[in-house]
């Protein structure tokens, strides 16, 4: 284990990146000399996932809204991760985030197409702001297909790719986000098995994740518009609580295991799929009958 290797400097980001570079060489590499792609990857579940591909032998540009905390992400990662400034709903940036793991890595294995938000819009569809709609959907839809294009671009080419997008379980069910995000993350999972069907010619796979919500900034930010009069730890107790299994909680690794699986060789033969990850909430719904004796 670590511990009997006395030669690892113990300081910051040495650290890490020994760290990681150990791992990496330890875990047998699910994802050995792969390249990926993936935005949104400076916090939550695109940086747990750059983490776990990096730790599975994997090469992975961080591309990212965020400058500041990009470059920080990349940096905390170590020599394999590779920040580059993107925003999705500039396509010249997808494009040019596409070119640059070409020109630096000579290929592009995996991208996972995974920033997204989620504004505070009205509850009603009366109420409906679309010019909120329109900037929701320009990130988490037009993004999405900006990005599978400009992958399928270099994928085509080589006759392999697995391309893998952020959905939602609000994209499974109506009913548990305001209809702006719902519908962005409904038309995510379409997109997918739109693309998915052209691509298998290519030998390439298109599949997503929907995840049960996970108090990443995102969904922290979500839950002080709602609830603004309590703290921080009473957001993430109110996300956690909203879950269905006993014991234990969605955290971002839960995805970046499922985006392992789906990008890695070991899912060869999945595609058009929606990996749900929600601990069964979007499967059921369990029913309350009164207690026998209550009911005359
Ligand atoms: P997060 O806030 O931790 O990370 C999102 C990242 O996306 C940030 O680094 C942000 O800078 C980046 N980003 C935002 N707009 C961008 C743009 N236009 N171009 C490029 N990057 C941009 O949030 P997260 O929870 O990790 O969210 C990641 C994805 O997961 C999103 O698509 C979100 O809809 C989805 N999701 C989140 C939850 C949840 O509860 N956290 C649940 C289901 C799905």
């Amino acid at each position: 284990g670590l511990r009997n290797r006395g030669s690892i400097s113990y300081s910051g980001a040495l650290f890490a990146e020994s760290f990681h570079r150990l791992l990496s060489t330890q875990t047998g590499g699910k994802l050995q000399d792969k390249v990926a792609l993936i935005t949104g990857a400076a916090s939550g579940i695109g940086k747990a996932t750059a983490t776990k591909f990096i730790n599975n032998g994997a090469k992975v540009i961080i591309a990212d809204i965020h400058q500041q905390l990009g470059e920080e992400t990349a940096r905390e990662l170590g020599s394999n991760a590779t920040f580059i400034t993107c925003d999705v709903t500039e396509e010249s940036h997808i494009s040019n985030a596409v070119d640059f793991a070409i020109s630096k890595y000579k290929q592009l294995d995996i991208m996972y197409n995974n920033a997204g938000i989620a504004c505070k819009s009205p509850l009603s569809i009366v109420d409906l702001d679309m010019a909120l709609f329109d900037k929701v959907m320009d990130i988490n839809v037009r993004g999405v297909v900006a990005g599978i294009k400009h992958a399928a671009r270099v994928m085509i080419p080589r006759g392999s790719g697995s391309i893998l997008c952020t959905a939602s379980v609000t994209g499974v069910m109506g009913g548990i986000a305001q209809h702006t995000y719902s519908i962005s993350k409904f038309a995510v999972v379409g997109v997918v098995k739109s693309l998915a069907a052209e691509l298998c010619r290519h030998g390439i796979r298109v599949n997503c994740i929907s995840p049960f919500a996970i108090p990443t900034p995102f969904a922290l930010g979500e839950m002080s518009q709602i609830f603004p009069h309590v703290d921080r730890q009473r957001h993430v107790d109110i996300i956690h609580n909203a879950g269905v299994l006993k014991g234990v909680n969605c955290e971002p690794n839960d995805i970046a295991n499922a985006a392992l699986f789906l990008a890695s060789d070991n899912a060869k033969y999945v595609s058009g799929h929606n990996m749900v990850v929600d601990g069964g909430f979007t499967s059921f719904k369990n029913l309350h009958f009164p207690a026998p004796d209550q009911v005359q």
